[in-house]
């Protein structure tokens, strides 16, 4: 039988629960049979049935270098013929750990795990170790990995804790978290006000990228700061998926709000499982073996994925690497946006760094309702269309997209010309 995208699918689903090991890989959103990807190269990859794709999500984030980088394939083999793992200290983790300081100054010290959900499952846990408190605040619409503690919606009233989004998930778990709205800096105020001197901790992205891609304000982020900082809470950046993505230092880079700790993933390991957690030293403290704040991991800081991570870290450092990034996702968007005027349709677009929102609405949105009022069935079509043209977007409408340092003017422009055949047959 000769392999099939469907084939494979067929086949997936009898050893793999939903066919899948990542839920939004299923293409549950939109419908259809996903893509099993065979190999990638630069901006393209190519699926099992030879078909060639231009890839705006470039693993989620991590491939910002394109995808089989020669640098970063080298480093890896380079490194993997020295050993796969020793689970005892190595310099490569601490050449990656001066790095990252090095780049992101909030950070004072850091600790390496191998995903960005034990980011932020650890980052919460030193939060609530260091400050002895339970409560935390999150904001609807923003990801942070599947720890218990961060999946959960808002409760019946607004600043009532919230309610598991997952089974599985104990009542008792999601009754610390509160979770209010994005960009909401007088519900923020609200909320300190009512429980302030019990919060642990604020959890943001501070360029949403998880419910398609939503700005933070500066008042909104600057509002944080400063409750956080009079009430004893530890202001979190999950910058997991924006960090080295919107500029060469993160969401903090731009909007010059400094948190208490950061967590990091996807480009920190250019493909293989690296993230961390870091910060002020005097919270990082709290840490085992120093502190009370259980936290470890028989892979983290593997010498295999830190070459990886640290053969990206130095790419990206190259100059005007994200001049260059930010203008080639500026031309796409601007040239979706364009194509989609040009044909009628209602259509908005937006990017930072090298990350972009595609939205069916008449407008960029600001929160998570808004994002909702988005033209989802269209989106869907349009996403169809757009992969039988051979440009992989993401699979929903509710992601955000992704461009590498090899999307050239020309894939940008195949790109946009096919996007707008597609805006003409929406209708
Ligand atoms: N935080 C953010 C902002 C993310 O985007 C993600 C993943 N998309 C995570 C945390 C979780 O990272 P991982 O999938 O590596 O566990």
């Amino acid at each position: 039988m000769t392999k099939t995208n469907a084939s494979l699918f067929a086949r997936a689903q009898q050893s793999t629960p939903g066919g899948v090991n990542s839920p939004v890989r299923a293409f549950r959103s939109v419908g259809g049979t996903p893509r099993f990807i065979e190999r990638a190269e630069g901006p393209w990859f190519w699926d099992a049935e030879g078909k060639r794709y231009i890839d705006y999500i470039g693993s989620w984030g991590p491939a910002i270098v394109g995808h089989a980088h020669p640098e970063v394939i080298q480093a890896v083999q380079q490194a993997a013929a020295r050993g796969l793992s020793f689970g005892a200290p190595t310099e490569a983790e601490i050449e990656m750990a001066e790095e990252i300081i090095k780049l992101v100054p909030s950070i004072e010290q850091i600790r390496l795990v191998s995903s960005g959900t034990e980011a932020t499952m650890s980052a919460l846990r030193l939060a609530r170790g260091a400050t002895g408190r339970d409560k935390i605040i999150k904001f609807e619409g923003c990801y942070h990995g599947h720890a218990d503690s961060l999946l959960v919606k808002a409760g019946s009233g607004l600043l009532t804790f919230g309610n598991p989004t997952s089974a599985g998930v104990p009542e008792d778990f999601a009754k610390h978290t509160l979770v209010l709205d994005y960009n909401d800096a007088a519900q923020l105020e609200e909320a300190f006000k009512t429980a302030g001197n019990e919060i642990a901790c604020v959890i943001v992205e501070p360029v949403a990228g998880n419910m398609n891609l939503v700005r933070a304000s500066d008042e909104f982020l600057r509002t944080m700061r400063r409750l956080c900082t009079e009430y004893g809470a530890i202001l979190i950046f999950d910058e997991v998926m924006s960090g080295f993505r919107v500029a060469r230092g993160g969401a903090q880079e731009l909007n010059g709000i400094v948190p208490d700790l950061t967590a990091l993933g996807k480009v920190i390991g250019g493909g293989l499982p690296v993230a961390a957690f870091g910060g002020r030293a005097e919270v990082m403290k709290h840490l085992a073996p120093l502190g009370g704040v259980y936290q470890a991991g028989t892979l983290s800081g593997n010498p295999v994925t830190v070459a990886a991570g640290m053969a990206t870290l130095k790419i990206i450092q190259q100059p005007d690497f994200y001049t260059n990034l930010s203008t080639q996702t500026r031309k796409l968007a601007d040239g979706l946006a364009a194509a989609a005027q040009a044909a009628g349709v209602t259509f908005a677009a937006d990017a930072i760094g090298g990350m972009f929102g595609l939205y069916f609405d008449a407008k960029v949105p600001t929160s998570y309702a808004e994002v909702m009022q988005g033209d989802k069935e269209r989106f869907n079509r349009f996403f169809h269309k757009m992969l039988d043209a051979g440009v992989y977007f993401a699979p929903s409408a509710f992601e955000a997209g992704f461009v590498s340092a090899q999307h050239s003017d020309a894939i940008i422009e195949e790109t946009v010309a096919a996007a707008a055949r597609a805006f003409s047959e929406l209708g």
